[in-house]
């Protein structure tokens, strides 16, 4: 997500300074754009920065925070001006996670996991020098990293493998126990699902193909791609959990950490049905992506 950020609208220092790390994954970061009231609303965000010589002194919260408990960077959305109108008080910047009077506090999801947490900022001192961009740009660079992200979540590669994962793991149970009506309804779902995710495979590759040649990426196609992906995603979800009936609800640690198990399936059902209901929410909802669909298309 930042990466392009970086090489769009960092200096030569920045660029030479973090791209190396993002490229080869040595650096971790995370994203800090949400706050407790400040979500869909985003240009409302409150966390405050104030220009103390060469350094800003950065105040407040962040929340949902994914993987902050690892990251050693942050991009983060600051206020620069109180009294701009919202969107043009807003900047990029970027934070270091070992800078003192940063604390992480976890949020477990309802998967039982530890993705995501609530960071709060406490006279944080921030070099000018990771300032992105221009002071109050902040708006217009994190709607470029929102499509970037958006165009990432419709996450082609891993619903195919998902899709591999569940129809042999559908071919294992109709082995065990037999065809039957309920096994034959769940075949036609997952047929249905399979020709859902090659259009999105098609759709992907044609917006892709158009910003590789210079097309508006401002449009409604990340949007476009976010919500389908993640549709289908969880109708993968919900199917594989139907194939595996009630044994789907054993929720299994040990094979999300890729560990030994006993589970029939690599990876745990339940993990992937409930995570699964995040994805409508992260990276902006799917009610928000509508709406943006709605107003470039049918306004
Ligand atoms: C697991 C997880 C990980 C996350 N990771 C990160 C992260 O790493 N970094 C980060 O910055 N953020 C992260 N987020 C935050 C995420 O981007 C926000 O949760 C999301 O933008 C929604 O904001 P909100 O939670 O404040 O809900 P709200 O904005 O309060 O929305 C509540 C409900 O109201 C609806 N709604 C709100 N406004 C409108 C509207 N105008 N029209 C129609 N419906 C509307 C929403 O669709 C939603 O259903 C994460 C969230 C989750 C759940």
């Amino acid at each position: 997500m930042v990466g392009p950020v970086i090489y769009t609208f960092g200096n030569e220092e920045q660029k030479s300074r973090h791209l190396p790390g993002i490229l080869s994954s040595d650096i971790w970061w995370c994203q800090g754009y949400s706050e407790p009231n400040a979500g869909s609303d985003l240009a409302s965000l409150k966390t405050l920065a104030v220009r103390d010589g060469d350094h800003y002194v950065v105040n407040g919260t962040k929340m949902w925070t994914t993987e902050a408990h690892w990251a050693d960077w942050m991009h983060c959305l600051v206020r620069t001006d109180r009294d701009a109108r919202p969107q043009a008080g807003i900047s990029f910047l970027l934070i270091d996670m070992t800078s003192p009077g940063i604390e992480v506090r976890p949020i477990v999801t309802i998967d039982g996991q530890h993705h995501t947490n609530q960071v709060f900022f406490d006279d944080v001192r921030v070099p000018v020098a990771n300032l992105v961009g221009l002071e109050g740009q902040g708006w217009e660079i994190a709607k470029f990293l929102l499509a970037n992200e958006r165009v990432a979540i419709a996450d082609t590669g891993p619903k195919l493998k998902l899709l591999a994962d569940i129809k042999a793991m559908f071919a294992t149970r109709v082995e065990r126990d037999g065809q039957s009506r309920t096994m034959a309804v769940i075949q036609d779902r997952l047929a249905d699902a399979e020709v859902q995710l090659a259009s999105l495979c098609a759709l992907e590759a044609a917006y892709v193909r158009d910003w590789a040649e210079g097309a508006d990426r401002n449009g409604p196609q990340a949007s476009i791609l976010k919500l389908r992906g993640t549709e289908i995603l969880q109708l993968l979800s919900e199917i594989a959990l139907e194939i595996e009936g009630p044994v789907g609800a054993v929720h299994d640690p040990a094979a999300l950490r890729g560990l030994k198990t006993d589970s029939e399936w690599p990876s745990s059902i339940a993990h992937h049905y409930l995570y699964g209901r995040c994805w409508s929410i992260f990276g902006g909802t799917s009610e928000i992506q509508r709406t943006i669909i709605a107003r470039s298309l049918l306004a």
